[in-house]
């Protein structure tokens, strides 16, 4: 039987629904929460994103700047743009959309954002306490998934899970929040011996990767959930997952497509995020 197919579009549009509400209730109390997005550079990819995001900021009702700075703006530059940003009380976020330029780097960059604002979690700050289990932000990729997760009543306890990937932005945080969700977590990478094999033992399997269809479908055991991470391009140049998806939905019990899967879910968590720093930035203020 072939899989369910796990609508990040429609978890996406009922989160942001919600959103959208506690937005209004902050607004009644004088609070709209503020998001900045900083782009340098002119990469097609990272424009596309960092629209998306201005987009579901005016769905929720977030303000939102934007800030695109051209490619050779020096780290100086950047960094005093960031210190203004910490400074202002309209904005409760900061996102400085990665790759950043080769001449910048962007370590000290993130960790030059007030950990406050830091509604990526990229922040080493903010890494820790995900870690220890004790958060104000999860990073949007993995949380996304975990609400994915929970709308379509996957069972976590005792399970195997398997992340391909240990980037810091993906596979690392998705491993923690599924081993804080008391799954039995491992992760796979480029040096895993008998990738295919670890893979199959999977009943969640989330693939962060980077390569076109990588997972296929001997690789997935039968009923297994699978979770597809990649933005990838086919020979075709057309969008597809780190999954080889039409093959994989018909072993798995449960599949998120690309595109319509985990990337909207990327974005409603930045708004989620942005919403916790306003509400948490105005009872700071009290
Ligand atoms: P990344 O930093 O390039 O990390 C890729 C990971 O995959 C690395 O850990 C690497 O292992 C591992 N890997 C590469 N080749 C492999 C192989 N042949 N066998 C096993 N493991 C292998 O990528 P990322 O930033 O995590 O992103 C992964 C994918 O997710 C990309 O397609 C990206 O576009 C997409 N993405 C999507 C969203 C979204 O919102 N949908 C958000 C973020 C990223 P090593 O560490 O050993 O090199």
């Amino acid at each position: 039987m072939a899989a369910t197919i796990i609508d990040g579009k429609a978890v996406s549009a009922e989160v942001r629904a919600e959103l959208k509400k506690e937005v209004e209730a902050l607004g009644g109390r004088g609070v709209t929460p503020g998001l900045a997005v900083v782009l340098v550079g002119d990469d097609d990819a990272s424009r596309r994103y960092v629209r998306n995001k201005k987009k579901g900021c005016e769905e929720v009702g977030i303000y939102s700047q934007e800030h695109t700075l051209p490619a050779g703006t020096s780290e100086e530059e950047l960094l005093a743009l960031i210190g203004k940003l910490n400074a202002d009380p309209k904005i409760d976020g900061i996102l400085v959309q990665l790759p950043l330029p080769k001449h910048l780097d962007e370590k000290r960059v993130i960790e030059a954002i007030d950990p406050g604002k830091d509604v990526d979690a990229f922040s080493e700050a903010n890494v820790g306490r995900i870690m220890i289990g004790n958060y104000t932000f999860l990073p949007c990729t993995p949380a996304g998934i975990m609400e994915l997760l929970r709308h379509a009543g996957v069972e976590l306890e005792g399970k195997e899970c398997v992340v391909i990937g240990r980037s810091n932005i993906v596979g690392k945080p998705m491993a923690m929040l599924l081993m804080h969700a008391n799954g039995t977590v491992t992760i796979c990478h480029s040096r895993t011996h008998n990738l295919a094999g670890v893979a199959r033992r999977a009943d969640v399997l989330v693939a962060a990767i980077g390569k076109p269809k990588f997972v296929t479908a001997d690789m997935v055991k039968p009923g297994a959930v699978v979770i597809d991470v990649g933005m990838d391009r086919d020979e075709n140049g057309k969008l597809c997952g780190d999954v080889d998806f039409e093959a994989v939905k018909e072993v798995a019990s449960a599949i998120t497509p690309v595109p319509g899967g985990v990337g909207p879910m990327t974005i409603t968590t930045l708004l989620k995020n942005t919403v916790t720093a306003a509400k948490l930035h105005h009872e700071n203020a009290r």
